[in-house]
């Protein structure tokens, strides 16, 4: 902490190989492709590469990421299914070549590139249950699927498979697999329209982690999406987005009590860590994460306030959390904080977001 100051987010890499192995072992015969929206940090990229992952890139500053880190652009797809011409390019220059579309304007961006592009046709199912819903922003209605499927085939552009991202965080996998079974459909229906083989599903992320509240084991979780796919037509690849599972657990932050105030009979504690920072998924990712002080205090929890730093009025971590009294320069951690945390933070009010520190980059006994 002398070393590094405060605020910091630390990030554990033996944590995201633990979640990168559990999940491989609970969709085995599914290619995990990282999004690194979540966490991207070109360490944790490279960690996941050692572990034998797959990459899912939506945006110009990811491929140049990936790039930097010397991933192979075989091992990447480009998920985002609205593009401009330079971000095609940008991608292509690289020489990723899986892209995905939703709509017949999209596929026409891609004549130019028909002989050296394979594109997923993304296909909207709504999960109610998600703590964030993309099918609304994203994806075709499975009606639609076919007749777009031939509209890219006449224009001479392949679509290889189809893909979905049913929302991240859901509570089950009842979603995923229900789409997999629509998709399932479909892929048949393509081959009795004589369309190309439909030979890639990709099931997308989604798969929760625990926060305040813990979420389904994630065997337990999987188990609906692995019976799915056992019902698919036979020699189909099907890949999967995660985000969250992978780097969500891995990450910590640890914040310092800058001052206290005593408000109508309970502490306000600020600290230099809070809503436009670390803590901004509350915000955008509907997240609450455990907090919890880092040396243990005597003498009796009591509702309290933890504010951030900045002079909005927002900016409040959490109201009535029990706490040990504490005071100006006791430290605090936050946990389950490696996704959707530091990749949205900004430095409003010029408090500086936290430094982040990666350990255990190297396995141990390497
Ligand atoms: C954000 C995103 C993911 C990752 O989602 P998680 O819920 O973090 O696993 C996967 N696929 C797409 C298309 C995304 O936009």
């Amino acid at each position: 902490m002398a070393r590094f100051g405060s605020p910091l987010l630390f990030i554990d890499c033996n944590i995201i190989r633990r979640q990168y192995r559990t999940l491989a072992a609970a969709l085995p015969g599914v290619e995990l492709h990282y999004a690194l929206k979540p966490q991207p940090h070109a360490t944790v990229v490279k960690v996941l590469a050692a572990e034998g992952a797959w990459f899912d890139l939506a945006t110009n500053g990811e491929v140049d990421l990936v790039r930097t880190a010397g991933i192979a652009p075989d091992r990447c797809i480009h998920t985002h299914p609205i593009k401009r011409d330079q971000d095609i390019r940008r991608a292509l220059d690289y020489g990723i070549t899986t892209f995905v579309f939703d709509n017949p304007d999209e596929i026409f961006k891609f004549t130019p590139y028909r002989e050296r592009v394979r594109l997923l046709l993304r296909l909207a199912y709504r999960s109610t249950d998600a703590m964030v819903d993309l099918s609304r922003k994203f994806g075709c209605d499975p009606e639609a699927a076919i007749a777009l499927v031939a509209t890219a085939a006449r224009a001479g552009v392949t679509v290889s498979g189809l893909t979905f991202h049913v929302g991240s965080q859901v509570g089950t996998a009842d979603a995923h697999a229900r789409a997999i079974e629509v998709c399932g459909v479909l892929i048949s229906e393509a081959v009795a329209h004589g369309l190309p083989p439909l030979e890639v599903l990709d099931i997308g992320g989604g798969f929760p982690i625990d926060y305040l509240q813990p979420a389904q084991a994630i065997e337990e979780f999987c188990l609906p999406i692995r019976v799915a796919l056992a019902g698919l037509p036979k020699g189909i690849r099907v890949i999967s987005e995660p985000g969250r599972y992978i780097c969500g657990p891995a990450g910590f932050c640890l914040t310092t009590v800058m001052g206290r105030a005593m408000r109508e009979g309970r502490w306000w504690y600020y600290l230099d860590d809070g809503i436009y920072g670390s803590f901004s998924g509350q915000l955008y990712d509907h997240s609450r994460y455990p907090v919890e002080p880092v040396a243990p205090h005597a003498g009796p929890k009591q509702p309290c306030v933890l504010a951030g730093p900045t002079c909005d009025s927002i900016d409040v971590i959490a109201e009535d959390i029990p706490m040990p009294e504490l005071a100006a320069g006791d430290l605090l951690m936050g946990r389950q904080m490696g996704a959707y945390t530091n990749a949205t933070a900004t430095d409003f009010n010029f408090f500086p977001r936290a430094h982040m520190l990666i350990v255990n980059a190297t396995p141990a006994g390497d």
